[in-house]
């Protein structure tokens, strides 16, 4: 995290979520996502993130959406573990992480049969399962889980289940991603970790999905100096006002229950 000046505000907010709401305030934000994957090996990160996010949004769900995780190959019980995730801590949305997981996004086809019980149960509790698209840095990320034409086999096999394809497939595979929404009606895409005012270079489409595209700013990631900042780049490029009205505020409310 070199040569960012944030370090301490970054450390507020994981140590309470009114620093967070604070922060919100001042940079203008409605609402936020919170994103938790499982990823023990790679990333260290065991399933106490869920209870972890749960607690964290208690008393400030009408802003902040928990978002958990779920390992299929070190869940001991998938539906209990999801059952978990949707009626006690309640998550808005689930995510997988493949190259932090070390698993492919449709595994249940060959080494990881217990991922599919994932997706129903997620499609069945109508709640998104997000699936992080594209290239990790991170030491120890396995790459070659970041493609995201591995999500055309969940689009198939899952036709009740809303995916969303995060980052869509930054850097490497934005027409994938593009082509795999225009493809599947339950297929979204979300522009988190883009730097935004580059979209309309990598998604020069962008406004023919107005419908299917969720804002994100992947704060606090390396690279992201605020969630403000993000949001003004975005406005600065030439979308008709509906347009960014449905991917900074519309989609997502539609798609997260509070
Ligand atoms: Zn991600």
């Amino acid at each position: 995290m070199g040569g960012r000046n944030d370090l301490d505000l970054i450390e507020r907010v994981l140590s309470s979520p009114g620093e967070l709401l604070k922060a919100m305030d001042a940079e203008g934000i409605a609402r936020a996502a919170l994103i938790n994957s499982v990823a023990p090996e790679v990333m260290g990160l065991t399933d106490l993130v869920n209870p972890w996010i749960a607690r964290y949004v208690d008393g400030h769900r009408d802003r902040l959406v928990p978002v958990g995780g779920i390992h299929p190959r070190h869940s001991k019980d998938i539906a209990g573990d999801m059952k978990r995730l949707i009626d006690v801590y309640r998550v808005g949305a689930i995510k997988l992480h493949p190259p932090h997981m070390e698993l492919a996004a449709n595994a249940y086809r060959t080494d990881c049969p217990s991922l599919a019980e994932v997706y129903r149960l997620a499609g069945e509790a109508k709640r998104p399962v997000m699936i992080h698209t594209g290239t990790s840095i991170f030491p120890g990320a396995r790459n070659v889980y970041a493609d995201p034409m591995a999500c055309d086999d969940v689009a198939v096999d899952f036709p009740e289940t809303t995916i969303v394809l995060c980052h869509a497939g930054r850097p490497l595979w934005y027409e994938t991603a593009f082509f795999l929404l225009r493809r599947h009606p339950n297929v979204m895409l979300d522009v988190s970790g883009i730097p935004p005012k580059r979209l309309l270079d990598v998604l020069p489409r962008l406004a023919e999905i107005p419908d299917r595209v969720l804002w994100g700013t992947d704060w606090p990631s390396m690279g992201v100096r605020s969630m403000s900042q993000n949001v003004e780049d975005f406005l600065s490029l030439p979308l008709p006002d509906a347009v960014r009205r449905k991917i900074l505020f519309e989609n997502a409310e539609a798609l997260f229950r509070s």
